[in-house]
């Protein structure tokens, strides 16, 4: 569960430190759940900036991958939904004979 603790920095291998730690109460439909975050950085400030620059950059990028997967869904679902409703539209034929 420690695992992000001992995890080490991705680009200089120096173990990281914990910068900060928080914890975030949420509402699960079995009640409420308590999860704990932790933040690591590196040691290294100046390492610590260019770690930051290239998460943000993925960040930017998986929002985008998200919006596009959610697009493509979104699509899917409406695709589904219309040939399901040709095939139960065709069973009523069906039964109706
Ligand atoms: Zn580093």
């Amino acid at each position: 569960m420690n695992k992000a603790m001992q995890s080490p920095c991705t680009r200089c291998q120096k173990p990281r430190i914990i910068s900060k730690t928080w914890t975030e109460t949420i509402e699960t439909y079995s009640g409420k759940s308590v999860i704990t975050h932790t933040e690591t950085i590196c040691p290294d400030p100046e390492c610590q900036l260019v770690v930051d620059k290239q998460l943000t950059a993925s960040r930017e990028r998986n929002a985008q991958a998200k919006e596009d997967r959610e697009k493509r869904m979104a699509q899917r679902m409406q695709a589904n939904a219309a040939s399901k409703f040709a095939a139960s539209a065709a069973a009523a034929e069906e039964a109706s004979k």
